[in-house]
């Protein structure tokens, strides 16, 4: 009984990998640990990283563990995790001392918005003052 439990959460678990990773994109290479990064945070739906070309003293990325192209690609079913995202952030940025002077959170989105990973993420900017527009 145990053993075709097992074999049916190996299932479920090779299925949701399937359909929830997409083989090149490289944020979800980082969520498999095919490629390191920085982490600071990571549960079974998020993980948010050092960016490796940081725009600021504090540059993190938080994105969800599952493949979503980008905003335009968002399901219903994505909502509770990119909602707890946003419950993540500002626990991150007191963790990386950023909460109390203020940060910035950017979400590029397709070629115009300057997106190159088209594996939606949250940046996460602080620890010097930032001016408004964006170039
Ligand atoms: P985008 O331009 O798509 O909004 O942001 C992609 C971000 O991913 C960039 O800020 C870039 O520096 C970062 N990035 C690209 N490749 C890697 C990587 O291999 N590791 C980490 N930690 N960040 C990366
Ligand atoms: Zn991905």
């Amino acid at each position: 009984m145990n053993k075709i439990f097992s074999l049916g959460k190996l299932a479920l678990y090779l299925f949701k990998s399937k359909f929830s990773m997409s083989q090149d994109c490289l944020f979800c290479k980082l969520v498999s640990g095919q490629i390191l990064a920085k982490e600071i945070y990571r549960d079974e739906n998020i993980l948010a990283f050092h960016d490796i070309n940081p725009q600021a003293p504090v540059h993190f990325l938080v994105i969800p563990t599952k493949h979503i192209d980008s905003l335009n690609h968002v399901l219903p079913s994505d909502s509770e995790c990119l909602g707890k995202i946003q419950e993540i952030i500002p626990q991150l940025a007191r963790k990386l001392n950023i909460f109390e002077n203020g940060y910035r959170v950017v979400q590029n989105n397709g070629a115009n918005g300057g997106q190159t990973v088209f594996h939606i993420h949250y940046h996460v900017l602080g620890g010097r003052g930032l001016k408004w527009p964006p170039g």
